[in-house]
């Protein structure tokens, strides 16, 4: 039976891709790949921003630059080519890294970047939710692992 495609954070995946120039690799991933394809996305990064780059998060309906400057452009291009990846590779779900401004599902840091994080969702997960996609996080990884995912 061929795998289903599950889309997933790609620094999950251990690739250098985070705002800091490091990776948020999950090992477990490496047991995942036996069950599922994971195709990788990295909204920030396919929104056009570089590695490293300065930190944003959510403030309001926008997402500031620690320094104050606007990335909101940047944010919302991210999560729609990281949606058309997900079509176009005929995703069945995403798991994507928490408390990102881009791939958080239940957190994201409070917008004052002191490291205090509230409840909130990041922009690619909104955009993703918006579309009917079912999102895990890596604290699901172990769920994934036991079970098959809804379709
Ligand atoms: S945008 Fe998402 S995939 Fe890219 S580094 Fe941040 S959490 Fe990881």
């Amino acid at each position: 039976m061929s795998k289903v495609n599950i889309a997933i954070s790609e620094c999950l995946l251990g690739h250098n891709c985070r705002y800091d120039g490091k990776t948020k690799y999950f090992p477990k991933v490496e047991l995942l790949k036996e069950k599922y394809n994971l195709i990788p996305i990295c909204p920030e990064v396919l929104g056009g921003l570089p590695t490293p780059r300065v930190a944003s998060e959510i403030v309001g309906d926008k997402v500031l630059r620690e320094d104050g400057l606007d990335n909101t452009l940047y944010f919302m291009t991210g999560a729609k080519k990281a949606l058309e990846i997900y079509k176009k590779n005929n995703c069945k779900a995403a798991i994507l890294k928490e408390s990102s401004p881009s791939c958080g599902l239940n957190l994201i840091h409070d917008g004052t970047f002191s490291g205090k994080k509230i409840k909130g969702m990041g922009i690619t997960c909104r955009q993703f939710i918006a579309n009917g996609i079912k999102i895990y996080t890596e604290d699901d990884i172990d769920k994934l692992l036991e079970e098959d995912i809804d379709e």
